[in-house]
C-alpha cells in the first residue's frame, strides 16, 4: 500500500481483518495478554521478531499504562515492521489488570505496532479509536457482541481522523507532563542517568505529533517548562484565569489544551484529582 493511501484511509477496517481478533483471550495478566495477541500477528507473518516487539511494548507499559479507562487498553510500540501498521484486538471475558487509571479491569485490548516512517499515523489511529470508545454506547456494543463477526462489524465503524483542533490532542496530557518531568531531570542528571532518561523521553516523543513537540521544545527553551497545571481556574504558568468553559473541560480530562494567554500546555491539576 502507498503511504499516502494509508493516511487517507478513513476506517479502522482498513487496518483490521477478522483474523486479527481474539474473541476470547486465555491470558490472565497483562504480559500474557500482550504475548497472546502478538502470537496472532506472528503466526500470520504480520510481524517478525516477536520477542523484540514484546519487550518494547512492555517497556512502554512500564512508562505509563496504556489502559485509557472504562475497560479499554491500547498497548503499542513503534518498531520497524515491514508493513506500516499492524493491529490485533482481544477481548477478555474476566478482565485483566492493566494498572488502569480508573482501576477497572481491561476487557478490550487493541494492540498496535507501527512503523516509524509515517509521522502522525499513530496519532491518527489512536485519536480515532479513543474518540469512538469514549462513548458508553459503543463500548457496551463491543462488550456485548455475541460473535467475532459482530465485533468486527462494530470495530469497522471506527472512523479515523486527526484531532480537529490543532492544539487539542486526545488523551496525551499525562504523557506530555511526563516528558517535561524527564527533560527537567535530564538537565541535572549524571551521564549514565541522562542516557536512561533520554531513552524514556524518546519513547514519549515517538508518540506525539511533530507540531506539538516543536511547540513543547520552544516553550522548554524559553521558560524551562512547557506544561502548566490549571489550579482554581487559573493557569499556573501565567496566573491568569482560564475561560470557565475550558477550565471545566480540562478538569478530569487527559486532553491537552493551550493557555490563550501564555501559550503553555494546560493540564488538570494533580492536587484536585487525588
Ligand atoms: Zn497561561
Amino acid at each position: 500500500m502507498e503511504k499516502k493511501d494509508i493516511l487517507k484511509s478513513s476506517h479502522f477496517s482498513d487496518f483490521l481483518k477478522p483474523s486479527q481478533i481474539v474473541f476470547n483471550l486465555k491470558a490472565k495478566d497483562k504480559i500474557q495478554a500482550i504475548d497472546e495477541l502478538l502470537d496472532v500477528l506472528a503466526k500470520q507473518k504480520l510481524i517478525e521478531n516477536k520477542k523484540l516487539i514484546l519487550t518494547r511494548i512492555i517497556d512502554r507499559e512500564r512508562l505509563e499504562s496504556t489502559a485509557i479507562g472504562h475497560g479499554v487498553a491500547l498497548p503499542h510500540a513503534r518498531v520497524d515492521t515491514g508493513e506500516d501498521i499492524e493491529v490485533v484486538v482481544g477481548i477478555s471475558r474476566e478482565g485483566i489488570d492493566f494498572d488502569a487509571i480508573d482501576k477497572k479491569k481491561v476487557r478490550l485490548i487493541i494492540l498496535i505496532v507501527w512503523n516509524p516512517f509515517i509521522p502522525g499515523l499513530f496519532n491518527h489511529l489512536f485519536a480515532g479509536i479513543a474518540q469512538f470508545l469514549i462513548k458508553p454506547e459503543y463500548r457496551r456494543r463491543i462488550f456485548e457482541a455475541e460473535s467475532k463477526s459482530k465485533l468486527y462489524n462494530i470495530l469497522s465503524e471506527i472512523e479515523l481522523r486527526l484531532p480537529t483542533q490543532e492544539d487539542r490532542i486526545i488523551n496525551r496530557a499525562s504523557l506530555l507532563w511526563k516528558l517535561q518531568d524527564l527533560e527537567i531531570k535530564k538537565k541535572k542528571a549524571s551521564k549514565d542517568k541522562k542516557r536512561e532518561l533520554e531513552k524514556k523521553a524518546n519513547f514519549i516523543r515517538e508518540e506525539l505529533d511533530e507540531s506539538l513537540l516543536d511547540r513543547f521544545d520552544r516553550l522548554m527553551n524559553r521558560y524551562g517548562f512547557a506544561v502548566a497545571e490549571v489550579d482554581d481556574g487559573a493557569c499556573q504558568g501565567c496566573n491568569i484565569n482560564v475561560a470557565t468553559r475550558m477550565s471545566s473541560l480540562i478538569e478530569g480530562s487527559n486532553d491537552i489544551y493551550v493557555c490563550e494567554n501564555c501559550g503553555k500546555f494546560l493540564v488538570a491539576s494533580k492536587k484536585k484529582k487525588s
